[in-house]
């Protein structure tokens, strides 16, 4: 008799998810149409209606109908119902936002995370902040449905951090450790979920197979095939900023020579500049070097010589598309993508020449080009990347019926 129960509670909070997940992806529907499109009988569907009613989760609105008896009503999901809370953990600053339920971005703070990247600074820091959001917010504690923390590093599905060098984490039981902190359930992402922050903001992409090519402080590539994130045998695929382009090139971070993040990343062409611009005492930019002071600056001085027809500038700027196109033409031979989005502040200020590079030398280097359409775009989804997709991502698994 309990085992029954407990598979019709199981059966009844799965229903449940099924007909939010519904409601999120179509929006408004009627309780027949719910019915139709579950293939759930009536009164199960009017039983899961009056549940999600009680925990404020749906709006029911009357529509206007001239026949007797019942009118139908229309059922949306109350964006106030739920809240989902995002954290990026990056070596600068801890990014801080509060989703409603229709994963909107309601509030977001930022917090200079300095030079203490210790783990015990990190969980203060996002204890302290993530109680305060939802305080100055208003927002009752039952209602946040959990937490989500994305960075840089390969993350296991327990959330346990293996390996991340931007914060120099090495087998840290990151959930465990925030669990331990908050009631709400809380998740760990890799960067990987920000290609999920561009599919909401451009929904015909989720049907679409994919290459996001990231190139910023480091380089590296997310990818959707068949409609799903790929994450390999050890949740480290995409690794592209540590293919070797040039044996023997520059040390990478990683130890190895040679790697494109050793040649094109922000921090490199930063290093580049430097080392170059000793001898270039024509271009534009030596008299810039000095006030350089983070790669993001550099790239966006090197953009604006390059716009000069500073002759030094134009190399280094070919000299990043060169790379761009030997990788991502493997990358392209390797998993036939439709679409390939180009991200991070090495590649935003020089998009309309990349993309002219990429499409050219694709038509020279990635076999059967002819046979193939591949759509060259820029991510749109900004700064707030990684925790639209870390919400994202918990969005989809608090409506997964699995
Ligand atoms: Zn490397």
């Amino acid at each position: 008799m309990e085992k029954t129960a407990i598979n019709s509670k199981a059966a009844g909070r799965r229903n449940e998810k099924v007909v939010l997940s519904l409601l999120a992806g179509h929006g408004p529907l009627s309780q027949s149409q719910i019915c139709q499109m579950t293939h759930l009988g009536s009164s199960t569907v009017s039983t899961i209606v009056s549940r999600l009613r009680e925990k404020e989760w749906i709006h029911e609105t009357p529509l206007p109908s001239g026949k007797r008896g019942a009118k139908p009503v229309l059922i949306r999901i109350n964006p106030q119902g739920g809240h989902l809370i995002a954290a990026e953990i990056n070596p600068h600053t801890i990014r801080l936002g509060l989703f409603d339920f229709h994963c909107q971005l309601t509030e977001q703070i930022a917090i200079a995370l300095g030079t203490d990247h210790s783990v015990e600074n990190v969980l203060r820091l996002l204890e302290i902040n993530i109680r305060g959001l939802v305080s100055k917010a208003g927002i009752r504690p039952d209602r946040i449905l959990g937490v989500a923390v994305t960075l840089s590093g390969s993350i296991t599905p327990a959330g346990v951090v293996e390996l991340s060098s931007p914060l120099g984490w090495k087998t840290v039981p990151l959930r465990r450790l925030l669990q331990n902190r908050f009631d709400w359930p809380v998740e760990i992402y890799s960067t990987k979920v920000r290609l999920l922050a561009e599919i909401r903001l451009q929904p015909s992409l989720q049907s679409k197979n994919i290459i996001y090519f990231n190139i910023a402080d480091g380089v590296g590539s997310t990818l959707l095939i068949d409609g799903k994130l790929v994450y390999g045998a050890t949740r480290r695929s995409g690794e592209i900023g540590h293919i070797t382009v040039m044996p023997d090139g520059p040390l990478c971070g990683c130890g190895h020579k040679g790697c494109l993040e050793a040649l094109v990343s922000g921090p490199a062409v930063l290093r580049k500049m430097r080392q170059e611009l000793t001898r270039e005492c024509s271009s534009l930019l030596q008299q810039r070097l000095p006030a350089l002071r983070s790669p993001e600056q550099a790239v966006e001085e090197l953009a604006w010589a390059a716009d000069q027809q500073d002759p030094y500038a134009l190399s280094v700027r070919d000299f990043i598309a060169d790379y761009l196109c030997y990788a991502a033409a493997a990358a392209v031979n390797l998993f036939d993508p439709d679409v390939l989005i180009l991200a991070g502040y090495v590649s935003q200020p020089f998009l309309p020449y990349f993309t002219k590079r990429l499409q050219d030398y694709f038509v020279e280097h990635v076999y059967d080009f002819a046979s193939r359409t591949i759509e060259i775009i820029p991510a749109r989804a900004g700064k707030e990347a990684l925790i639209q997709g870390a919400a994202a991502a918990l969005f989809q698994n608090a409506l997964s019926p699995v």
